[in-house]
């Protein structure tokens, strides 16, 4: 059984805690490009040192780079053979069809698109939480606005390019951790998504 999931919401929808839960419970590896510039950038290698000012200022990093990223975390066993839950890739409509194209040649597609739907003042809220917890270098006032731009702008439209293929579930964001999660195994179990 391979299953191939994509989470997708704005920053401070809670897709990083919901996207391990999810992975969790089918048995699947997380794929978090965020993560893993995070991690290159802690680590202070090559990758790390070309997008640290990027995402700092809460930019895009340039679509091949990410691309590369993205195919070599999902080329590796456990992706290739249980599946994957991607949180933060694609972001917009190049990666979509870079995605497209590097699932296709093994004949492979996403299975469900969750969509965390949480509304902009709230997503604000939920990240100066985080800032005063995590002490992400990008989650200054200025970067966290525009992240949410860019998200607005580039990534929400490429939940339109998934709803036309019937695999977009939109789950309302709001509520305790555990009724999100609950929302979304409830409509990834109505599309016959058997978890691990
Ligand atoms: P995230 O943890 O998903 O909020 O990602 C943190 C930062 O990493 C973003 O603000 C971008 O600078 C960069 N990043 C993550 N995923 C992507 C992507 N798919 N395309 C371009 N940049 C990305």
């Amino acid at each position: 059984m391979t299953t191939r999931l994509l989470i997708v919401g704005p920053q401070g929808s809670g897709k990083g805690t919901q996207g391990v839960r999810v992975a969790e419970a089918y048995g699947i590896p997380v794929v978090a490009t965020g993560d893993i510039f995070r991690a290159n950038i802690k680590n202070s290698t090559e990758l790390g040192k070309k997008v640290k000012a990027i995402t700092d200022a809460g930019n895009l990093v340039p679509d091949d780079v990410t691309g590369e990223v993205v195919s070599d975390r999902l080329s590796q066993d456990d992706a290739a053979t249980r599946g994957f839950l991607l949180d933060g890739y694609p972001r917009n409509a190049a990666q979509v069809t870079y995605l497209d194209a590097f699932l296709g040649k093994s004949d492979a597609a996403l299975d469900a698109v969750i969509v965390l739907d949480v509304p902009r003042d709230e997503s604000i809220a939920r990240i100066s939480e985080r800032a005063k917890i995590e002490g992400r270098s990008d989650d200054t006032e200025e970067a966290v606005a525009h992240r949410l731009d860019i998200f607005e702008r580039e990534t929400a439209p490429i939940i339109d390019t998934y709803a036309a293929r019937g695999i977009v579930d939109r789950i309302n964001g709001v509520g305790s951790l555990d009724e999100i999660t609950e929302r979304i195994f409830a409509a990834l179990d109505a599309r016959g998504l058997a978890r691990a």
